[in-house]
C-alpha cells in the first residue's frame, strides 16, 4: 500500500468534486476515487449531431449563488446561456388534454390575477379555494409537515392534484404525501411564516421590488433568466471543474467496497483489490451505497441513512425534424396529472426552453419517467420506454413519423426524497458521522440536493476535513 493520503475522496459527482476544488485550493493533498469511468455523476452531457443532450440534470437555479459562483471562477460566463424568457409556457396533461398554465404562476402560487381568474386548467371552486389562503390563518409552531399537508391547508385538493403533485413532487420525482415542505420549498414555509398567506407574501414581494434578475446570457447579451446552462450543456462546468484539478489525483473506475478505521485513519478497499490508506475519508455517494460501507462502523447511523429514500428515474431524449411536431412548441414543456395513465412525468421542450441545445429546424424533446409514480420504472428495456414516452405525446403534440434519433439515460436510486422530518434525521446523521473522527459525509439527499447546493456542501465539508487533517 502506498503512503497515507491526508484526504480520500469517494464519489466524483458535482458534491464530490466541489470537495476536491476546495482542498486543491487550499492546498490540500488528496484523491478522488469514482466508481464509473467519467466524472460528473448524474451530471452527462452528450454532444450528438449538433444536438446538446443533458441525460441528468438540464440547468442550474440562479437564484443559489453557489453556481454563478462557480462558473464565474471557472471562467464560463461568457458560455452561459440562459433560459428562453420569451417562451415560457408550461403545458399541463389533466383530463386527457393539454392546457397552458395561467402566465405569471410562480411554481404553485399565482401572481398575475386575471390569467388565473381566465385559467381553464382549474374549477371555479378551485380558484375560489386557491383565494381562500389570502385569509386562511398560519399554521404555527407544529413543526414540519408534507407537502400535500401544506398544499391542502393553504391552497386546496385541486391545487395539491394539480400544482402541487405534479410541479413541487414532480421536481423532486416524488410523493408529495411524503416529501416535506421544509426540505424541498422552504421559501414557501417562510411566506407563510412572515405573511400569514402565499398570495399575501406574492403580492408583498411584488411591492417591494420587480422581478429578481439573475442569470443573463453570460456576455452582457440577451434576457435574463432564473436558470442557465452552457453553450455545450453542463458537462462544460464538470469539464472544466476537473481541468482545474491534478489529473493524477483523479481516479475513475475504482469502487469502493470497504471501509476499515485504524489508528492512522481509514484504509479502503476497491473492487479489484486496491488499498488506500486515508486520515480522512469524505465519502459523496448516495445513501443507499453508502450505508453498506458503514455497516461495521456505526449501525445506528446506517439505519438513520436506511430512512432516506432514493427512487429511481430515466430520461427519454428525442430529435426530431421541426416539421414532424405539429405543437408549436411554445413554452418549457409539459407535466402531467397523476391519474393519466401516462408513463411520462414531465416533458421538456429542450430546443425552445434551452435556445442551442437542437439545430436550426430540429426539435429536441425530453420525456422524464419513474420516480415515486412508477418506481419500477427501470425494469422496462430501452426501446420500452422510448415507445411509451411517443406514445404518450403523440396525441397532444402532433409527433409523426420516427424520431431522427433517441437515447435513455437510466438513474437507478439517484434521486434523494427529503421526507417529513428529514433536516432532523439529518442533524442525528451528522452526529453519529462525527463519532468517527476523519469520516464526512456530503453528496445528495443529506444537507443538500441539487447542483449549487451539493457543490456549496461538497465545499463546506472539505473544509471540515482540512480542519481534521491540519
Ligand atoms: C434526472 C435528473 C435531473 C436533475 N435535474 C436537475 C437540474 O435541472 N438542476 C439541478 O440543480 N439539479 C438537478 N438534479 C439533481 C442534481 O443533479 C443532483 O442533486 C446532484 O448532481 C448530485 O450530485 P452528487 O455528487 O451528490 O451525486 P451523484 O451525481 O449521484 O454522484 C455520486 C457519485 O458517486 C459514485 N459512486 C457511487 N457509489 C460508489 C462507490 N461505491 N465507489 C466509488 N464511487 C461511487 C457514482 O458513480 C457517482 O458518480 C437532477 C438529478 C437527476 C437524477
Amino acid at each position: 500500500m502506498a503512503d497515507v493520503l491526508p484526504v480520500a475522496i469517494v464519489g466524483g459527482g458535482i458534491s464530490g468534486l466541489g470537495a476536491a476544488h476546495a482542498l486543491h485550493k487550499a492546498g490540500v493533498p488528496f484523491e478522488l476515487f469514482e466508481a464509473a469511468q467519467r466524472l460528473g455523476g448524474v451530471i452527462q452531457t452528450d454532444i450528438h449531431e449538433g444536438f446538446v443532450l443533458e441525460g441528468g440534470p438540464d440547468a442550474i437555479l440562479a437564484q443559489k449563488p453557489e453556481g454563478l459562483a462557480l462558473a464565474r471562477e471557472l471562467d464560463l460566463m461568457p458560455r452561459l446561456v440562459g433560459t428562453n424568457m420569451e417562451q415560457r409556457t408550461l403545458y399541463i396533461l389533466t383530463a386527457g388534454r393539454l392546457k397552458a398554465m395561467p402566465e405569471g404562476m410562480a411554481l404553485a402560487i399565482p401572481t398575475k390575477m386575471w390569467p388565473f381568474v381566465k385559467s381553464n386548467v382549474f374549477s371555479w371552486p378551485g380558484k375560489l379555494r386557491m383565494g381562500l389562503d389570502a385569509v386562511i390563518p398560519p399554521r404555527r409552531g407544529l413543526g414540519d409537515e408534507s407537502i400535500a399537508s401544506f398544499m391542502r391547508r393553504r391552497l386546496g385538493d385541486e391545487a395539491l392534484r394539480l400544482l402541487g403533485e405534479p410541479l413541487l413532487a414532480g421536481i423532486h420525482a416524488g410523493d408529495p404525501e411524503q416529501l416535506s415542505i421544509s426540505a424541498t420549498f422552504p421559501r414557501f414555509v417562510e411566506m407563510e411564516r412572515q405573511h400569514g398567506s402565499l398570495l399575501r407574501a406574492m403580492l408583498a414581494a411584488k411591492r417591494a421590488a420587480p422581478p429578481a434578475a439573475a442569470a443573463g446570457g453570460g456576455n452582457g447579451r440577451g434576457p435574463m433568466s432564473p436558470f442557465f446552462s452552457f453553450q455545450g450543456g453542463l458537462g462544460e462546468m464538470v469539464d472544466a471543474l476537473v481541468a482545474r484539478l491534478p489529473a493524477a489525483a483523479l481516479r475513475t473506475g475504482m469502487t469502493l467496497e470497504q471501509v476499515e478505521r485504524g489508528e492512522a485513519g481509514y484504509t479502503l478497499s476497491f473492487a479489484g483489490g486496491a488499498r488506500v490508506q486515508a486520515r480522512a475519508i469524505i465519502l459523496s455517494i448516495p445513501a443507499p451505497r453508502l450505508s453498506p460501507l458503514l455497516a461495521p462502523h456505526s449501525p445506528e447511523l446506517v439505519q438513520l441513512l436506511d430512512t432516506i429514500p432514493f427512487l429511481s428515474s430515466a430520461t427519454v431524449l428525442l430529435g426530431y425534424e421541426r416539421e414532424q411536431v405539429a405543437h408549436p412548441l411554445d413554452g418549457y414543456g409539459l407535466v402531467t396529472v397523476g391519474g393519466e395513465r401516462t408513463t411520462t412525468m414531465a416533458l421538456s421542450f429542450l430546443s425552445t426552453k434551452r435556445p442551442g441545445s437542437a439545430p436550426e429546424g430540429k426539435v429536441l424533446l425530453r420525456g422524464f419517467v419513474g420516480g415515486a409514480r412508477d418506481p419500477d420504472v427501470l425494469r422496462m428495456a430501452d426501446h420500452s420506454l422510448v415507445a411509451a414516452v411517443i406514445a404518450d405525446m403523440k396525441p397532444h403534440l402532433g409527433l409523426s413519423g420516427e424520431p431522427l434519433f433517441s437515447r435513455v439515460y437510466r438513474w437507478p436510486q439517484t434521486t434523494p426524497q427529503m421526507t417529513v422530518g428529514h433536516f432532523d434525521r439529518v442533524a442525528q446523521i451528522d452526529r453519529l458521522a462525527g463519532e468517527l473522527p476523519g469520516l464526512f459525509l456530503t453528496g445528495a439527499g443529506l444537507r443538500a440536493t441539487g447542483i449549487p447546493d451539493c457543490y456549496g456542501d461538497g465545499v463546506k465539508t472539505a473544509e471540515a476535513a482540512r480542519a481534521f487533517v491540519a
